[in-house]
């Protein structure tokens, strides 16, 4: 089976083109050191954090470095991993300072026999696995100063701009792996936990079936256990690309919010959608590297 690593940059209304250019530029990188970590040696587990981990580095995404504030102005973030082999999964909520959510998601998965670490408790496991907390406010920059203060002013959701990461991965054996990391929403009080930190909602990978990860609106998804219902739908015979279309849809309709979500089934096959306006995604498979942010648009490259 041909490996693939495919990567979302959030789901949004994401207007300024330029900024369009830029999340396409960042997906399109994650896509490819996702796949170089998968066809290097690393496993499909490495991959897919690798990925998620390129864009918590960069400030355009709403992960990491650049995530959105809450309304006593700081970063809180959240994120989750999963295995398809073994269904094992870690994940961690309102976790300040790590620069990498994902990674200590990853702790959490492979040190412990929980799924999701909290808050203090979360940064204590952090650093007795040596994960250096970074300085307080690190993570602050100065966009995400000037979307808080949009929003206190029109209550208009100015990080729609900004997107939630995450990354599904296959490799030539049928292993599957899913990850996501985010900021959470403009607007959040503090302590509020994403869709992004919880299995079944944000993140799931299943051999047997397929891997998702989610990114929208974090409220509705949960309610919605979208990865999950995608998993369930594939489950049932629809492709991932229908699967993924159809639940994004029954969601949006049943529940009146938007949402996007990236799959792959365990034959390799990609479901891409969103009822946003737009949404950033690229994958790589061998040397091609397909990628898009409007509805029913997809570019090749050559890698
Ligand atoms: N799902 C994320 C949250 O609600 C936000 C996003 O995906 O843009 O926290």
């Amino acid at each position: 089976m041909e490996p693939v690593i495919l990567v979302h940059g959030g789901a949004g209304a994401i207007s300024d083109d330029a900024k369009a250019q830029e999340l396409l530029a960042g997906v399109k990188g994650a896509a490819k050191t996702g796949y170089k970590v998968l066809t290097s040696g690393g496993g499909v587990v490495d991959a897919v954090e690798a990925a998620v981990r390129s864009m918590e580095d960069e400030e355009i995404f709403n992960a990491g470095l650049g995530s959105v504030l809450n309304l006593e102005g700081e970063v809180e973030m959240d994120a989750s991993i999963m295995v398809g082999s073994d269904l094992s999964a870690g994940a961690v909520t309102v976790v300040k300072d790590i620069k990498n959510p994902i990674s200590l998601a990853r702790l959490v998965m492979d040190k412990t026999d929980h799924v999701l670490l909290a808050a203090e408790g979360a940064k204590k496991f952090a650093q007795l696995h040596k994960v250096v907390p970074l300085q307080p406010g690190a993570l602050v920059t100065d966009a995400s100063k000037k979307a808080l203060a949009k929003w206190r002013e029109k209550q208009v959701e100015a990080s729609a701009e900004l997107g939630t990461v995450g990354a599904v991965g296959i490799d030539s054996d049928g292993g599957l792996a899913a990850a996501t990391s985010t900021g959470g929403r403009q607007g959040k009080l503090a302590g509020r936990s994403s869709d992004t930190c919880m299995i079944g909602s944000g993140t799931y990978a299943d051999d047997n079936i397929g891997a998702v990860s989610t990114t929208g609106h974090g409220e509705t998804i949960a309610k919605f256990c979208l990865a999950h219902s995608i998993i369930k739908a594939m489950e049932r015979g629809q492709s991932a690309e229908e699967a993924t279309q159809n639940c994004v849809e029954l969601m949006t309709k049943r529940l009146n919010n938007t949402a996007g979500a990236i799959t792959l089934s365990n034959r390799g096959e990609v479901g891409v959608a969103f009822s946003t306006n737009r949404m950033s995604w690229a994958y790589q498979k061998g040397d091609h590297l397909y990628f898009g942010i409007d509805k029913n648009e997809r570019h090749i490259e050559k890698v």
